[in-house]
């Protein structure tokens, strides 16, 4: 980060009157969290950094210490335009890494183990880019959030304006004023869920816009009364929320995935990649569909993929080729799993660290299959050697504990806290009597 980065960022404060800055960081589940200071701090807090205490961030304790640096990165500087409204502080926001005392990364903090695997693709000379389509629904929030609907809308519905459509034209809105480039926004499948699409750029990048993304739609939301939601199934039987994420690997302005001699335009460096992401999906789940109730939303019947294959129309696939009319650019994989609850870091560091394995292990990609999967039995998916998807939590922590290379990844801090987090959660769960047990057991049993 030069100097000059700093100074733009000063002048920019300045120019617009800006009040607080928040320094932002994620915890293990990519939760933000920050430390606000006011703007006249700026210039010292750019130079040294900042201290806090790490003890009560989730993931972050360490037994020895808990005195962190926050080091802004000011390339990460944006405007929340909602506070330039009368009535706000005018308010910026800049993301962080986390340092020890001694200036080292802590290994605890997402972006670094993000940061670790982009390094790791940086010695082979490869830059990943990534694009996600975060879905969500807006339910009404009456003095607390609900799972009550607010339209009746469907895929693509053009409806007359309803409270959900302003919301999300307001949410765009936002957004492109914070620098996003907004592609497609639009009603999804289900009654009062949405999508909105936004440029792909380096893998880093997106992790940190899917963060600030989820911010944006959250408060906007919040803003027009209503409570905007990226848990996966909040509602049984109706389709879920998915983060598809779109996927390519450019060397030297190359892209290295795109072959026109291929009958799918794909490089056998995309198909070790893509053998890459099949060999390790299961512990890539456990972090792309960190909760309990992701497993809800990797059920057949609601677009969301249950078994390990790839195709290029059939979305029933775990990893769709899409058609592009710019091939040489735009060839890239989608990884239809993960959804918009993950921590995008640790997600994107276990595809990336499982797409290098597949590459230099020169993995190969299984055959595609083009047809609906759900409509194959099981002797079928068999013969055929199409595994499934981890049907819960625990099928998919316990496939993290036995994969070496994402557990490398991850890093010893990271994979402890994660596992211990996510066990408890499960502990939990398993005490929770649902409604469902109730309706099926009280009476019969
Ligand atoms: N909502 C679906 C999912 O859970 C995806 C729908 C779509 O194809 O965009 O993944
Ligand atoms: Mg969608």
């Amino acid at each position: 980060m030069s100097h000059k980065d700093h100074e733009k960022v000063l002048k920019t404060v300045k120019d617009e009157g800006i009040n607080f800055i928040r320094l932002q960081f994620t915890d293990i589940f990519g939760i933000p969290k920050n430390v606000e200071i006011p703007a006249a701090k700026l210039p010292e807090v750019l130079n040294k950094g900042i201290a806090f205490d790490g003890s009560s961030i989730e993931g972050f304790m360490r037994i020895s210490e808990s005195d962190m640096y926050l080091q802004a990165d000011p390339t990460t500087f944006a405007i929340y335009p909602w506070t330039l409204e009368s009535g706000h502080a005018k308010t910026a926001r800049i993301i962080c890494d986390v340092l020890l005392p001694n200036g080292k990364p802590f290994e605890g903090d997402p972006r670094y183990v993000l940061r670790r695997a982009v390094a790791e693709a940086a010695k082979l000379g490869y830059t990943m880019y990534a694009g996600a389509e975060a879905e969500f629904f807006l339910f009404r929030r009456n003095g607390e959030p609900s799972i009550e609907l607010h339209d009746r809308g469907g895929y693509f519905d053009l409806n007359p304006l309803d409270q959900g459509e302003e919301t999300r034209a307001e949410i765009v809105v936002a957004l492109e004023k914070m620098g996003f480039e907004v592609e497609a926004a639009h009603h999804e499948v289900a009654h009062s869920q949405h999508e909105i699409d936004f440029r792909y750029a380096d893998v880093l990048k997106t992790a940190d816009n899917i963060v600030t993304f989820r911010f944006v739609v959250k408060t906007i939301a919040m803003l027009h009364g209503l409570h905007a939601t990226f848990m996966p199934k909040p509602i049984a039987k109706i389709n879920g929320s998915g983060m598809h994420t779109h996927i390519s690997l450019f060397k030297g302005g190359k892209n290295l995935f795109y072959d026109p001699k291929d009958s799918y335009n794909l490089s056998e460096t995309a198909r070790h990649f893509l053998a890459g992401i099949i060999e390790h999906i299961g512990a890539i789940t456990a972090l792309a569909n960190p909760l309990v109730n992701s497993y809800k939303r990797l059920v057949p019947g609601y677009e969301a993929p249950v078994n390990i294959s790839w195709a290029r129309i059939n979305r029933s696939a775990l990893i769709r080729v899409p058609a592009s009319n710019t091939p040489e650019v735009s060839t890239r994989i989608e990884l239809r799993s993960p959804d918009p609850s993950c921590n995008p870091y640790l997600a994107y560091a276990a595809i990336l660290a499982a797409g290098l394995d597949g590459i230099k292990r020169k993995l190969k990609a299984p055959d595609p299959v083009e047809e609906n999967i759900y409509h194959l039995t099981r002797e079928q998916r068999q013969e055929r050697g199409i595994g499934s998807l981890p049907g819960s939590l625990d099928e998919a922590l316990n496939a993290l504990q036995s994969d070496e290379v994402i557990k490398s990844a991850l890093g010893q801090h990271v994979l402890d806290k994660y596992i211990e987090a996510k066990e408890e959660e499960i502990q939990e769960y398993r005490l929770a009597v649902t409604p469902w047990e109730l309706e099926h057991y009280l009476d019969d049993y």
